[in-house]
């Protein structure tokens, strides 16, 4: 499987292939299955309907790798106004978002760091007034060392601001022990990048051993981990791992994404459990599509379908 991951990871670079799968409509069967919509009132409406079932959402506004100063600006005022309509809605509460530091600016030529800081900043503030929080995402291991210490400047005014590890990271345990403090919100997720082998486990049951020995970290440090996996053999074991530590189903969160298994997210909610689903929407969804591809292969077919018959 990994060689065909690999390909589709590297065809998500391919500006021919962007221009000719984009010329979907985003009602196409595969993108309509993994993103909510195209725009604000759609992510909400998917939120509603998560609520519904006593799941929460993590809102993202699909769009990475920005190098345009206005495009940034565009991102943060998109979020302004997802969080505003969140909050009209009454759907804070159950709803916060997850931002990606280079869609804010963090790749631009000079003083990146700083834009994207102070773009996470607006966002952040903005959250807080409207009564939630921000996640932020976490890309290619070459923005793992900036990410982590924007966030850490963001939690100084944030201290609720989520972080995200991967654990097919060789550096991720050691990544855990710095952030597994009381009450720190983490997501752990396997990570979605095409990563070379001197920084990331190449072998899926190293990236799982990983998964498991940084989640014991998050819970001994006091931690609050946002466990955001499908893999059913991981829940479990995190659920064994909650009860070892005596958590309570507060302290601690499952998260799916949209679409993904989503029996397994309400049969969780219904044990009892808090539930998050990680709720994309925008224009700008072709990087997100394919690294959801790269996961299930067995979703091409229906991909290809859809590119041939333009439905
Ligand atoms: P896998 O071993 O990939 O999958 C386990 C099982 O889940 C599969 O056998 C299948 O049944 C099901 N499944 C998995 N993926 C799919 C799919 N696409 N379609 C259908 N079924 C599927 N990655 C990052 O690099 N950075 C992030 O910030 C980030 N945030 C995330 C937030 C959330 C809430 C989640 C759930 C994932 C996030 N990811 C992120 C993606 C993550 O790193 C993995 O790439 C993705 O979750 C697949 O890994 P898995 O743990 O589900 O295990």
């Amino acid at each position: 499987m990994r060689p065909l991951r690999d390909s589709l990871l590297l065809l998500a670079r391919s500006e021919r292939l962007k221009r000719m799968v984009t010329s979907l409509p985003v009602s196409a069967g595969v993108v309509r299955g993994y993103v909510a919509g195209e725009t604000v009132e759609e992510a909400v409406e998917a939120v509603a309907g998560l609520a519904e079932h006593g799941i929460d959402a993590t809102v993202d506004r699909l769009g990475e790798d920005t190098v345009e100063p206005e495009h940034a600006r565009a991102t943060v005022e998109a979020y302004l106004a997802l969080l505003a309509r969140l909050a009209e809605r009454g759907l804070a509460e159950q709803a916060e978002v997850s931002v990606k530091l280079t869609a804010l600016g963090l790749s631009l030529p000079g003083g990146g760091h700083r834009v994207a800081l102070e773009n996470a900043r607006t966002i952040c503030r903005a959250a807080r007034n409207a009564g939630t929080t921000v996640t932020v995402d976490m890309e290619d291991h070459t923005t793992t060392d900036a990410t982590l210490a924007i966030l850490r400047e963001l939690r100084q005014d944030f201290p609720e601001t989520g972080a995200v590890v991967q654990s097919y990271l060789r550096r991720t345990e050691a990544d855990c022990r710095r952030l597994a403090r009381e009450g720190s919100r983490v997501r752990l997720c396997k990570g979605a990048y095409d990563e070379p082998s001197d920084v990331a486990f190449t072998d899926p049951a190293e990236v799982d051993r990983s998964y498991v020995r940084c989640l014991r970290v998050l819970f001994e440090g006091g931690a609050y981990p946002m466990i955001a996996t499908h893999d059913p053999r991981l829940v479990r074991i995190a659920e064994a791992l909650a009860q070892r530590h005596a958590r309570r189903p507060e302290t601690y969160e499952y998260q799916m994404l949209y679409g993904v298994r989503p029996v397994e997210q309400r049969r969780l909610a219904e044990a009892g459990h808090r539930v998050r689903v990680y709720v994309p929407y925008g224009e700008e969804w072709y990087g997100y599509l394919v690294r959801r591809l790269a996961e299930r292969p067995r979703n091409l077919t229906l991909f290809v379908t859809s590119l041939i018959s333009k439905k």
